[in-house]
C-alpha cells in the first residue's frame, strides 16, 4: 500500500525532500523502506497490473517521485526516445512540427524519418528567436522545444513561446532533460507534456537508459499511456529501481555538479586556446568552443581525468566534440566540445583541462 493512497501526503514538501520521500511505500511494519525491485512478467489475475508490459510496483514508485517533482503525473519509458517516439506518435497524419534546429540530434533523426515518409510536416526553427517561433507555430500540430538545447546551449523564452502555441492550438512538448525539475518546470508554464531522457541526470550513474514523460491533463496521460503498453515501450524494473535510486540523490548531484560547471565557465573563458564558453548560467554541462575540429579533438585526447563519452549528467565528467556525429547540425562549430561535469573536485577538474589546453599552444 503506497503512501499515495492519502493524495496529501506530499503537499508543501521541497523538492530536496520530494526527491527522497515521494513513492515510498506507507510506513508499516516490516515493509521494505523503499520500493524493492520486481521482476515479474506477469501477475496473478483479479487485480489492476495484469502484465508486465501495463505495469510494475518500481514504474509507480519512480513515476510518482518525479511526478512530484515535475508537478505532474509520470509515465516511464524504456528510454528518452521510446518516449518521444509516444509523443511524436501523437501528431495526426500530415500535421506540422515545430522543432528547434538545435535540437537533440535524436529527436531530429526521428523527425526527418517521418517527415521522409510524408507522416509529418517539420518547421524547423532557430528558437532563440521567440517571434520566429511564434509565427511558426500557427497551424502547427505540435510544437517541440528544448531547453538549454543539446549541445548549443541555447535558452528558450519557455513562458511566451507556450502561451502563443497554446493560443494557435498546439500541443506542446518541453524536453527537460538538461534543466531537470529542479531548475525548470515546464507543466507549470502550460507545457502539456515534459520529455526526459530520464538516461542523463536523473538516474545519474551512466549505467542506465530511460525516458519519462510528465503531463497533467488527464485524456493526454491516457493517450501516452495507450503508447506506452501498445508499442511495448516499457523499462525495465532494474532500470527502473536503478533510475529512482539515482533520483533520490538529484538535488546533492546536481547542486555540486552545477557549482563545477558554473566555476568552470568563468574560468576556461580565459584560456586562450577557447574562443568561445557558453554556459546558460545554470545546469551542469558546459560547451567551449575551439579553433577548429583538430583543436578540439586534441583536447579531448589530452585529458586524463575526464573520459571521452557521449551522453551527460552523470557523477563523473565527460566530455565530447559534437561534430564527431554525422547528423549533429551543421551549425554547430566543429571545433565544439560538450563537458558535463560531475561532482569530482573542482580543482582536479580544472587541472586536467588546463593541462591539456596549454598543449594546444
Ligand atoms: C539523450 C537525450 C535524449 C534521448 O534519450 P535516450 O535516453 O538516450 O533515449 C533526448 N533528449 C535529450 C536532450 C537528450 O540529451
Amino acid at each position: 500500500m503506497p503512501d499515495a493512497n492519502d493524495a496529501h501526503h506530499l503537499d508543501g514538501l521541497r523538492p530536496e525532500t520530494l526527491a527522497v520521500v515521494a513513492g515510498r511505500p506507507a510506513a508499516l511494519p516490516d515493509e521494505p523502506l523503499n520500493v524493492p525491485v520486481t521482476f515479474a512478467s506477469t501477475y496473478i489475475a483479479g487485480g489492476e497490473r495484469e502484465y508486465g508490459r501495463y505495469a510494475n510496483p518500481g514504474w509507480s514508485a519512480f513515476e510518482e517521485a518525479l511526478g512530484a517533482l515535475e508537478g505532474g503525473r509520470v509515465l516511464a519509458f524504456a528510454s528518452g526516445m521510446a518516449a518521444s517516439s509516444a509523443l511524436l506518435d501523437l501528431v495526426p497524419q500530415g500535421g506540422v512540427v515545430v522543432v528547434p534546429r538545435h535540437s537533440y540530434l535524436g529527436t531530429l533523426s526521428q523527425l526527418r524519418h517521418l517527415e521522409e515518409r510524408g507522416r509529418v510536416v517539420v518547421r524547423q526553427v532557430d528558437a532563440v528567436d521567440t517571434a520566429a517561433v511564434i509565427e511558426a507555430a500557427a497551424g502547427a500540430a505540435l510544437v517541440w522545444m528544448e531547453s538549454p538545447s543539446n549541445p548549443a546551449l541555447e535558452v528558450v523564452d519557455l513562458a511566451s513561446v507556450i502561451a502563443a502555441a497554446k493560443a494557435a492550438g498546439a500541443l506542446v512538448v518541453v524536453d527537460n532533460t538538461f534543466a531537470t525539475p529542479l531548475r525548470q518546470r515546464p507543466l507549470e508554464l502550460g507545457a502539456d507534456l515534459v520529455l526526459h531522457s530520464a538516461t542523463k541526470f536523473i538516474a545519474g550513474h551512466s549505467d542506465v537508459l530511460m525516458g519519462a514523460v510528465a503531463v497533467r491533463d488527464e485524456a493526454l496521460h491516457a493517450e501516452v499511456l495507450g503508447r506506452r503498453s501498445m508499442h511495448g515501450a516499457a523499462p525495465g524494473p532494474m532500470e527502473t529501481f536503478l533510475a529512482l535510486r539515482g533520483l533520490r540523490t538529484l538535488p546533492l548531484r546536481l547542486e555540486r555538479a552545477e557549482q563545477n560547471a558554473a566555476e568552470l565557465a568563468a574560468r576556461l573563458d580565459l584560456h586562450p586556446a577557447i574562443a568561445e564558453v557558453r554556459y546558460p548560467g545554470f545546469g551542469a554541462i558546459v560547451s567551449v568552443v575551439l579553433a577548429d575540429a583538430a583543436a578540439a579533438d586534441a583536447l579531448v585526447a589530452g585529458v586524463r581525468l575526464w573520459r571521452q563519452a557521449t551522453s551527460l549528467g552523470a557523477v563523473e565528467s565527460t566530455l565530447e566534440r559534437r561534430r564527431r556525429w554525422a547528423g549533429e547540425a551543421p551549425t554547430i562549430p566543429e571545433g565544439l566540445v560538450r563537458l558535463s561535469t560531475g561532482v569530482e573536485h573542482i580543482e582536479d577538474l580544472h587541472a586536467d583541462l588546463v593541462r591539456s589546453l596549454d598543449t594546444l599552444g
